[in-house]
């Protein structure tokens, strides 16, 4: 897009790039919404809404700030809050397609998806527990049958789809989520990050890598063929030097 020097520019973030960037201001509008009185002042509140545009994706973003000021002052300096239409988002779920086998399980990418959401939402709790189920509706799949954690996770090793090291890994993870389940964990946002990647590379491992590998490996070029021995060369020492 190019830059007409009407637009004013903003950093803000971006949910196309998942980060803080420059965007043009497309539009804004603010108007005072009320006001408060708080240890004996009154104050005005303002609300700031921004329609942008990533200078660097093209990405279109809605952001809303919040101000106080004292009665008769235009907002300035830093937001008091600040709220994004949808959520900021940081991670992005692979496409559904991503997961070749995944595709007759649409329960399990579901709740991936809800599980994101929640998690961009900053409900990490909900997001925590979410993801212990999306292992649970996993291993039950991968061993066509249910029973307790625990009795899943050691069917998972005597099935030979797992080792003792990632066992011990495994009920790491299905602890945590059982916290956040019963005993009112709160895992924070890096707690769920690191969550998720374990759980998008168990995902990974069981309904995708054996299809996508085999597939880029269909588009490796063969290997050149082998040359064949050379004769064994000859030396003064057989009597053939001139
Ligand atoms: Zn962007």
């Amino acid at each position: 897009m190019e830059a007409p020097e009407a637009l004013k520019i903003k950093r803000a973030h971006c949910n196309g790039c998942l980060g803080l960037r420059k965007q043009f201001i497309l539009g804004e509008t603010k108007w005072r919404s009320g006001s408060v009185v708080a240890a004996g002042y009154e104050f005005e509140y303002h609300r700031c809404l921004f329609a942008l545009k990533c200078c660097g994706c093209d990405h279109f973003n809605i952001k809303e700030e919040g101000y106080f000021t004292d009665i008769g002052e235009e907002p300035s300096g830093d937001p008091e809050y600040e709220n994004y239409y949808p959520s900021k988002m940081f991670r992005k779920l692979p496409g559904r397609s991503s997961f070749h086998s995944l595709r007759k399980h649409a329960h399990i990418y579901d709740l991936l998806e809800e599980v994101i959401h929640a998690y961009h939402g900053e409900h990490y709790r909900l997001a925590g527990m979410g993801l212990r189920s999306v292992l649970d509706y996993v291993l039950t799949d991968i061993l066509e049958g249910d029973k307790g954690f625990q009795e899943k996770i050691d069917w998972m090793v005597e099935k030979g789809h797992i080792s003792q090291r990632d066992k011990s890994t495994l009920a790491k993870f299905i602890e945590i989520g059982n916290a956040a389940v019963h005993r009112g964990f709160a895992p924070s946002q890096e707690d769920v990050d690191i969550l998720l990647d374990y759980a998008m590379t168990f995902l990974r491992n069981f309904y995708d890598f054996d299809a996508s590998l085999a597939e880029i490996h269909g588009r490796v070029p063969p290997s050149a063929p082998k040359l064949p021995k050379l004769p064994k060369s000859r030396t003064p020492s057989d009597g053939s030097a001139a």
